[in-house]
């Protein structure tokens, strides 16, 4: 009997995990074809602002699988007014392909939730089951827990082990926006997201007004950090106007410093990478502390930032000797703005207006104290620091 896949998604943009993951189902399932299918809406979640049309990703997706000879790009749920229920998918499916088993091709999440999906009893009734799943540590046995329950229930299902290093799309977006997301996505694809100007590449990021840049920031951090880059911003601009720097610089170096904070280590790894940034032996062994290092640049080549602003972002987490007003202020209102609690903070916040360099040896100290305690290793840029304070002191 001919095997048909069904896989779908937003596919926004559909990216080269997405195009290994079809191959891999293509050989492992032993389809004869897979249908890949753009929701229109998904039940399961919103799509983000400035994502591109449902046609352009059509267009995305169908250059992107024009050499997978077994795939078919299908409109089907994007014609359809409403939402992308995949009964209603497999409900058209069977009235064109009556003869064939249809195959219904999931990740492990939308599998181990399958019992929330609209007329999922009718659904198991109708189609074959496979999940792709990463083989990661207890995801195995729930998975498997749950074939047996739905299995018990009649269902037919496939297990697919899926080792495609996968990223996800709102990463995907990020890197987009800070020019390195060419090893993720297909080369025809990249091509049509910068001639359609898609997702954050159409923007000229160039030296934007402040409230631009605010919203800019916002939509690529992760949800929970924005508060603490305001108050950073804030706490900077406070500690500018008190010492005398330049409130500009001040509030935009503020809300640009954890502007890569985002990316974990290997995509931190992979920006260095794809601009050519080398990297010294602390910062490959430590990628935690990369994002000073990765935001500098993106601040400095995509943001159009000037001298004094990249300088201060790129000190932010280590310190270093003879750092300048600026620095000292980012540094300093990063450890202390009014979402940051810990013993000492209120010290810290009490020196800041009274001794810049004393906050600064207390906030160096600290951390220090803290990575000593934790047994990691302590960035020679940190030591050099405290020395430079201490000298100055004497
Ligand atoms: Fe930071
Ligand atoms: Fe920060």
């Amino acid at each position: 009997m001919e095997r048909i896949g069904i896989y779908g998604g937003t596919f926004n943009p559909p990216h080269i995990g997405h195009m290994a993951a079809a191959r891999q189902a293509i050989k492992l399932l032993r389809l004869s074809k897979l249908l890949l299918i753009p929701d229109r809406i998904a039940p399961h979640k919103q799509l983000p602002e400035n994502s591109p049309s449902p046609q352009q990703r059509l267009e995305m997706l169908t250059v992107a699988a024009a050499d997978i000879p077994q795939a078919e790009v299908s409109q089907l749920e994007l014609r359809r007014e409403g939402p992308s229920y995949t009964y209603l998918t497999v409900e058209a499916l069977k009235q064109r392909y009556p003869q064939a088993q249809l195959v219904l091709i999931m990740g492990t999440d939308m599998f181990l939730s399958f019992e929330s999906w609209k007329n999922w009893r009718w659904l198991i009734e109708n189609v074959t089951l496979a999940v792709l799943y990463r083989g990661q540590k207890g995801e195995k046995s729930a998975i498997r827990e749950k074939r047996d329950a739905l299995c018990a229930q009649g269902a037919q299902v496939e297990l697919v082990e899926n080792q495609v290093t996968a990223i996800s799309s709102t990463d995907l977006r990020r890197m987009l926006a800070f020019q390195c997301a060419s090893p993720f996505l297909p080369e025809g694809v990249l091509a049509y997201i910068r001639q359609q100007g898609l997702y954050e590449t159409g923007r000229d990021l160039w030296q934007l007004p402040m409230d631009r840049l605010e919203q800019v920031v916002i939509s690529l951090l992760k949800p929970g950090r924005v508060a603490h880059v305001l108050g950073c911003r804030d706490t900077a601009v406070e500690l500018a106007k008190h010492w005398g720097a330049d409130t500009t610089d001040a509030a935009r170096a503020g809300i640009l410093h954890d502007i890569t904070k985002a990316l974990d280590g290997p995509l931190q790894l992979t920006l260095c990478r794809e601009h050519g940034i080398i990297l010294d032996d602390f910062s490959t062994r430590n990628p935690k502390t990369l994002h000073a290092l990765t935001g500098s640049f993106v601040a400095q080549r995509i943001f159009g930032e000037n001298d004094a602003v990249v300088t201060a972002i790129r000190s932010h987490t280590t310190g270093r000797a003879g750092m300048g007003l600026l620095e000292k202020i980012i540094y300093v209102a990063d450890y202390m703005e009014p979402n940051r609690d810990f013993p000492g903070v209120e010290e810290l916040r009490r020196l800041a207006f009274s001794d810049l360099d004393g906050a600064m040896r207390l906030g160096l100290e600290m951390t220090v104290s803290i990575l000593r305690g934790n047994g990691a290793q302590i960035s020679a840029a940190s030591l050099e620091a405290l020395d430079d304070l201490n000298r100055n002191l004497r």
